[in-house]
């Protein structure tokens, strides 16, 4: 079978056989996330308040403990001492670990943006010496990408390497800021440009190379636990075999290892989010007021449901695309490639499921954290609960891994891009469905299933997005990149149909899973799902058009996005009682 390429979903039919839900974990990756969940209980949660107090030695010693135990090794392959798992495995592995707090930070940084570089990037003598060490949490890894003039605009840095007159070095001068684990990491991918340069290069370089300053610690808003520093770097002598990759693929190596961090920071935000529900849940089910427990009021089983549908939503897009990059990896090895260099071109390939699953979940989790300090009332104000770490540390996933800005403009102008390059008919497809905008229906058939009157919203909901990116690239052709605005409004279309029709997708595989009972909540889940991404589908798509449609073609734009939105009522209300009742009776998230 054809793998599907990135962004194709806007244009495709896809089978609920070709994606992988998490019901479908088997014994190997729960033992796994067993691993990961017992040492958050035995090592983590125990520390959680002195890691709060910015103790470095304290995360060092932790974050060490959990290399021997293997868990820094479920990315790395074989050859480097880890265990080469899948990539559903490492999503699963960075859900759970996702749960605690600040040592999640330091521990996916380190696995991820402070080892893979030079795993995927690294010649075999770099790996041999570095990636060996980083497994097993000998050493600890960072990645210094940001400069203060250098945000978002990556490549903007001004930190400088020239290569010494004996040629044995490249001399580095620069600095870096807010770089994750720097107060105690021993090895740092460092990010400078080669003489005049206008691109990046990368460079291995270990912290007890004289000249490389680190600052203290950075006061934060939350994730107290990560260090966080400004690093200097003063006429530092890296020797000219730590260049990682070659000259000028600097720019290459930090955007795909950004493409990395953002699908992994779509798992990590999942586990805190779960995490967070279940202590919502305990606290309604033990406060009372007016004589009986929170639990039992509307309100609070509104907020309860909505946490679990929107966890539940981002889930199901997490790990659809985990197989879709597992899939695409083991293609690229069948044709020969190193597995290195599979795994990260084709982690590299879903670049729009990336930016989605980024923005998306992080949505989701400040939605979670937010709701949770509501229902602990004025007790989710006190630095005693729990929720209000979880409320402060939430905040850096919208900023972090790209922001969530840049990431929504990307999700639409990397699906362009794709199309443009040929890999899908992006713009045929929206011409033809435009060409024919006078006769578009909703296609309800009569007597339909249940999964298929859902999966033709997702397909309706498609149609309306094709329209409309077909309006906008011909009203501002090249100059739509700088229609922020509507570029927005169009990439939340896109991503509502990628989290629906991955929900949908779910619970159709499930029906085949669980009994009927079981199943009629999960299709609550997605009733409401679907009912609310309508709406907000609706609510971006007139937003657009109003923003630059003649009246003529608004009118039609507008008809036919009423009718591709147009989905059966539900009744919300009965739909999240029964979502939330059964939430209080589990007093565990276990859906
Ligand atoms: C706790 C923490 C840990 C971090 N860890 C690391 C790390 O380990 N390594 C590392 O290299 N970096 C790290 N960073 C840096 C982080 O990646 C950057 O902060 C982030 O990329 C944003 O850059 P900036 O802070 O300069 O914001 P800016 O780029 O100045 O952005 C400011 C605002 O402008 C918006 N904006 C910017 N450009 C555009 C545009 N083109 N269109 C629309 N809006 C735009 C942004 O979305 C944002 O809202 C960390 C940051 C923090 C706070």
């Amino acid at each position: 079978m054809e793998n599907l390429k990135s962004g194709e979903f806007l244009v495709k039919e896809i089978e609920k056989d070709s994606i992988f839900i998490p019901e479908e974990f088997d014994e190997e990756q729960l033992m796994i996330k067993q691993t990961c969940q017992d040492f958050l209980e035995t090592e983590v949660y125990p520390n959680v308040d002195d890691l709060e107090k910015q103790d470095r030695e304290l995360m060092k010693e932790i974050l060490k403990k959990s290399g021997e135990l293997g868990l820094m090794g479920i990315s790395v392959s074989e050859e480097y001492g880890g265990f080469g798992q899948s990539f559903v495995t490492q999503m699963l592995a960075a859900e759970t670990i996702g749960a605690g707090y600040s040592f999640s930070v330091a521990f996916m940084a380190h696995c991820g943006i402070g080892t893979l570089p030079i795993l995927y990037y690294g010649n075999g003598e770099q790996c041999e010496k570095y990636v060996t060490r980083l497994t097993t949490g000998e050493l600890l890894g960072a990645y210094c990408l940001t400069e203060p003039g250098a945000g978002s605009d990556a490549n903007a840095g001004t930190t400088n390497a020239k290569l010494s007159e004996d040629g044995k070095h490249y001399i580095l001068n620069g600095q870096k800021m807010w770089i994750t684990n720097a107060g105690f990491a021993d090895i740092q991918t460092v990010f400078a440009k080669i003489d005049n340069d206008r691109v990046l290069s990368a460079f291995i370089v270990e912290s007890s190379y004289p000249g490389v300053v680190v600052n203290p610690d950075e006061h934060k808003m939350g994730i107290k636990g990560s260090s966080t520093a400004q690093v200097f770097y003063n006429d530092v002598k890296v020797p000219v075999e730590n260049l990682l990759g070659q000259r000028g693929k600097g720019f290459r190596i930090a955007l795909s290892i950004l493409h990395m961090g953002r699908i992994k920071l779509g798992a990590n935000v999942l586990g805190a989010s779960k995490k967070t529900i279940i202590e919502s849940v305990q606290y309604a089910n033990e406060r009372k007021q007016f004589g009986v427990l929170i639990s039992t009021f509307g309100t609070m089983k509104h907020k309860l449901a909505e946490q679990v549908i929107r966890t539940f939503a981002a889930e199901s897009a997490n790990y659809r695309v985990s197989k879709d990059i597992d899939d695409l990896l083991n293609k690229y090895m069948e044709e020969g490639c190193d597995k290195g260099m599979a795994s990260i071109d084709a982690i590299s390939h879903y670049a729009v499921e990336a930016a989605i699953l980024k923005v998306y979940s992080s949505e989701v989790l400040d939605f979670v954290v937010d709701e949770a300090v509501q229902i602990h009332g004025g007790m989710g104000y006190s630095s005693e609960m729990a929720v209000e770490r979880a409320y402060r540390d939430s905040r850096i996933n919208r900023i972090f891994e790209g922001t969530n800005e840049i990431n929504t403009l990307l999700v639409l102008d990397t699906a362009m891009k794709r199309a443009k390059k040929g890999d899908f008919d992006l713009f045929g497809e929206a011409e033809k469905l435009y060409a024919a905008i006078d006769k578009i229906s909703d296609n309800k058939v009569s007597g339909e299933e249940y999964s298929q009157e859902k999966l033709r919203y997702t397909k309706n909901f498609k149609k309306a997005s094709l329209l409309l990116i077909n309006a906008a690239t011909k009203a501002f052709e090249k100059q739509l990149v700088h229609e922020q605005e509507i570029m927005n409004n169009l990439s939340v279309i896109i991503m509502e149909i990628y989290v629906t029709e991955s929900s949908a997708l779910r619970v159709q595989k499930m029906e085949s899973l669980k009994g009927k009972e079981e199943m009629a909540l999960y299709r609550k889940i997605l009733d409401v799902l679907i009912y609310d991404s309508a709406a907000k589908i609706r609510k971006a798509a007139l937003d657009a058009i109003y923003s630059f449609a003649s009246d003529t073609e608004a009118a039609k734009l507008t008809k036919a996005v009423e009718t591709l939105t147009k989905v059966a009522g539900v009744n919300t209300k009965e739909a999240r009682r029964s979502i939330a009742e059964k939430l209080i009776e589990d007093n565990l998230y276990k859906f």
